[in-house]
């Protein structure tokens, strides 16, 4: 394609004019590196601005997910995808819950950037575990413990991968459009039959307020249903962080105590709920939240959680025998007068933990499994003066104090603060 060509592209969507027929030379000139990024750059910028109508953010998806050649053949029956918050743990406990009820999922999952964590980095933080495989060896891991979590290939969408680094740098991440078709094309790429999405609306959401969130989950909706996928949405909180732990090993622990029934409350909850609809996308005969909470009651998924552990080669044993060894407890953050928490800012809790080196300023860097935040102070507790509202675990004073000081900023404590559900609605195609 020359150059030029493309500029006709730029100009329609800098007019709001985009076309569907664009979307194959978007997707193409991405995967194929003959659109140059400056162009490319330029594109997502004025999409970031105008937005797509509907046909042609379906039509971007399409072109995304085709990049790589056809789709995958699915290994397991049902995926789940969340859309990023701090604290959301969510797929290490769902992921072998719902194996353990004889659904087999299988998951491509991803590595943290900026505030919120990432999948990969909690599961790294199990000793031996593995996720760089093969797609034999996905296979094999689906048919030996019904459950596999690995990283996405590089054949996946790779045309989601060049547009999603161009606008990590150009400040054109939070597009409506751009995100849908992003988080689709590898669903659709991946093959996955059926399909349940976890919106997060709140401070430490892409989405902070309900209606946008809606609107996102709609089109992506939308797209599944176009491509012939089965697909629900929840719209859930991410307006404080989810749980209580916020770092990786931190929060492989608590995933470890909510697979044996002693999860917090809010986790607890969503992950009765998650499962509950992939299961029933699954076409689970009976009560899917009943079976579910039987599971986690019962000891089914937490064995299942150990046979999945170590068929990815981490170590068995170690989770078997307790917790995972995190950095030493510096600091806490204490109540400094009697009231009811009021707010706890997920962002500021997650930039903390960044801060400690539980996430990553750049693609690559490395990360520390031990350190985070433990946030003990949900919305809508009530507290005393010197009750411990959040601990900070770190490898010096000095960054658990830093750390200490924005969680602190994070937490605020007044009269009274209204009861928020953790599922604020149920979406269907
Ligand atoms: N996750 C993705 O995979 N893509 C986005 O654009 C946002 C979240």
């Amino acid at each position: 394609m020359a150059a030029g060509d493309f500029r006709d592209v730029i100009r329609r969507a800098r007019e709001g004019r985009a076309i569907p027929e664009d979307m194959v030379r978007v997707a193409r000139g991405a995967a194929s590196g003959e659109v140059p990024d400056y162009q490319l750059a330029a594109w997502l910028m004025a999409v970031a601005i105008k937005g797509l109508d509907e046909p042609t953010a379906l039509a971007l998806t399409e072109a995304m997910a085709a990049s790589g050649g056809a789709p995958a053949v699915h290994p397991g029956r049902v995926d789940k995808h969340s859309t990023g918050g701090v604290g959301d743990k969510t797929t290490l406990v769902v992921a072998p819950l719902v194996a353990s009820l004889g659904v087999p999922v299988a998951k491509m999952s991803g590595r943290g950037l900026g505030h919120t964590g990432g999948t990969l980095d909690k599961l790294e933080s199990i000793p031996g575990f593995r996720v760089e495989l093969e797609r034999e060896e996905i296979r094999r891991i689906v048919k030996e413990a019904g459950v596999v979590v690995a990283a996405q290939t590089e054949d996946l969408a790779p045309a989601d991968g060049r547009l999603y680094a161009l606008r990590d740098v150009t400040e054109t991440v939070d597009s409506l459009p751009l995100i849908a078709s992003s988080i689709m094309a590898k669903k659709l790429a991946g093959g996955s039959p059926a399909i349940l999405l976890d919106v997060k609306v709140g401070r430490g959401a892409f989405m902070a307020r309900l209606e946008e969130a809606r609107e996102l989950a709609r089109l992506m909706l939308a797209i599944a249903a176009r491509a012939g996928r089965r697909a629900e949405a929840l719209l859930t909180d991410m307006d404080q962080p989810l749980g209580f732990a916020v770092g990786n090993a931190l929060e492989v622990n608590e995933a470890r105590a909510t697979l044996l029934g002693r999860g917090p409350a809010d986790f607890t909850a969503l992950v009765v709920r998650v499962a509950g609809r992939m299961l029933a996308l699954a076409d689970f005969a009976g009560d899917p939240e009943a079976a579910v909470r039987a599971a986690l009651d019962d000891g089914t998924a937490f064995e299942r959680f150990l046979t999945w552990v170590e068929a990815q080669g981490g170590r068995r044993a170690v989770l078997e025998a307790g917790d995972l060894e995190v950095a030493p407890r510096v600091a806490a953050v204490e109540a400094r007068r009697a009231g009811v928490v009021t707010s706890v800012d997920p962002l500021k809790v997650g930039r903390a933990a960044l801060r400690l080196g539980a996430g990553r300023l750049r693609k690559g860097d490395p990360v520390d499994p031990g350190v985070g935040v433990r946030v003990l102070a949900k919305v809508g507790a009530r507290v005393a003066p010197g009750d411990v509202l959040a601990e900070i675990f770190a490898r010096t004073p000095e960054a658990g104090a830093e750390a200490r000081a924005v969680v602190d900023a994070a937490i605020e404590i007044g009269p009274s603060a209204p009861a928020r559900p953790i599922v604020l609605e149920h979406l269907t195609a």
